[in-house]
């Protein structure tokens, strides 16, 4: 089974195209394929109240990312300094590269 393909992938910078959290940008920590969802660092934190368990034994509130949707985001060109879309581009040695479709610079991925 090939797995969903979609715009970003886990480590790659995004910005947060729409949503509360707009303007913001991070990298992905988790891509959520199923919920086509994004968890994206420092982004859409939430607070969430923790019961006392064993190894904690603090409980207290604990700030969280929360998913965010896939669509809501954009991989970050470093030299638009923005939000881009993206294509592919074949390199010479076969791989495939992510380019931003504004200014055409690669992007690499981590
Ligand atoms: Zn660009």
């Amino acid at each position: 089974m090939e797995a969903v393909k979609f715009h970003v992938r886990k480590n790659d910078l995004v910005v947060v195209m729409a949503g509360k959290e707009k303007g913001k940008s991070g990298k992905i920590l988790k891509v959520l394929p199923k919920k086509k969802r994004v968890i994206v660092e420092k982004v859409n934190f939430v607070k969430r109240h923790s019961r006392p368990t064993g190894r904690m034994r603090q409980g207290g509130i604990i700030q969280k990312e929360a998913p965010i949707h896939i669509s809501n985001v954009l991989i970050l060109c470093p030299k638009c300094n923005q939000g881009v879309r993206t294509g592919k581009r074949a390199l010479e040695d076969g791989q495939k590269s992510l380019v931003c479709k504004k200014c055409g610079e690669l992007i690499e991925r981590k």
